[in-house]
């Protein structure tokens, strides 16, 4: 049997076990996926054992996705560039490798879900923690015209700007003061507007963008997902006329890519997204 696995501390809100575990039943796949509670001081450790128990792949959530790095011998450059890694393959030759498959996971709901591409766009990244980083690399790597970082603590939406500002030939980056009134006029001048931040997560979560920030017929993508679909950065754009979805679509699509990258084959997404939806 194939085994592959999630670390994560905590872990027990994870939809990937029952997603995975959909894809390789209805490709009638011998193999299993494991959700770990692994401590920070725990990672080396565990994953050395998954390694020598024959895993073929892993992948990593909060808070692992950068501390893995220095863990693994291929990174992949993208996700060195983004410092973070969500997916480990366990190699033939006994090395490890690591990718981060958030960032084609989000661009690929982007297209479906929005029907957009961050090609020539201007779009407002609020969030710039780990993910938001990432989803910065993305947008500029995909030739978007300008990106506005945009993060309650300021300081680190400069180093996400100084970190992006080699890659960025054909994008300017331009990072907004911490005062959220800033974010809101710029809002209503951008194509896309993403939600990066946590805000959301939980019911009495405020939206980290008033409803004046949006307008008719903007993209807005939230990475938050809910059970419900709806969240309160969405419910502000919504009420504007701006269009767009929860991050459950990246969450499936960077689970797809994953499994192409360990297996070769194509996931069977229809079945992840039926897991998934049943779950929730
Ligand atoms: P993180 O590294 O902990 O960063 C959290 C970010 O949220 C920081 O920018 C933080 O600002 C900001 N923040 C938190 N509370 C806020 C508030 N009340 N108002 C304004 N900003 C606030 O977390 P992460 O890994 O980037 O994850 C961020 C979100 O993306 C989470 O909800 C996570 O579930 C989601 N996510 C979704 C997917 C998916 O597949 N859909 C994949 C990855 C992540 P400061 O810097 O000021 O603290």
């Amino acid at each position: 049997m194939e085994r592959f696995g999630i670390f994560g501390f905590p872990i027990t809100h994870s939809l990937s076990p029952v997603m995975h575990t959909a894809s390789f039943r209805s490709l009638g796949l011998d193999a299993e996926y494991i959700a770990f509670e692994v401590t920070p001081e725990a990672l080396a450790r565990t994953l050395k054992a998954c390694q020598a128990e024959g895993f073929c792949g892993l992948n990593m959530t909060i808070p692992h996705k950068t501390a893995v790095i220095p863990l693994i011998d291929r990174v992949d450059p993208v996700a060195a560039l983004a410092g973070a890694v969500n997916t480990v393959r366990f190699d033939a030759d006994g090395k490890t490798s690591g990718f981060n498959t958030d960032i084609g996971g989000f661009l690929t709901d982007l297209k479906e879900s929005c029907g957009c591409a961050p090609e020539g766009k201007r779009i407002l990244l609020v969030g710039c923690g780990g993910a938001g980083r990432a989803i910065a690399l993305g947008c500029v790597r995909a030739g978007a015209a300008t990106v506005f970082l945009a993060n309650r603590t300021e300081a680190r939406a400069h180093e996400v700007a100084a970190l992006l500002k080699p890659v960025a030939t054909r994008t300017a980056v331009e990072v907004l003061p911490s005062d959220p009134a800033y974010w809101c006029s710029t809002a209503r001048t951008c194509d896309v507007i993403i939600n990066g931040t946590s805000a959301g997560l939980h019911a009495e979560d405020v939206s980290p963008l008033p409803a004046a920030a949006f307008c008719p017929n903007q993209v807005v993508y939230d990475l938050v997902y809910s059970p419900t679909r709806s969240t309160p950065f969405l419910r502000c754009a919504w009420a504007q006329g701006a269009r767009g979805v929860d991050g459950l679509g990246m969450l499936i699509h960077q689970g797809a890519e994953a499994f192409r990258i360990w297996t070769g084959r194509d996931a069977d997404i229809a079945a992840m997204r039926a897991a998934v939806w049943k779950e929730k």
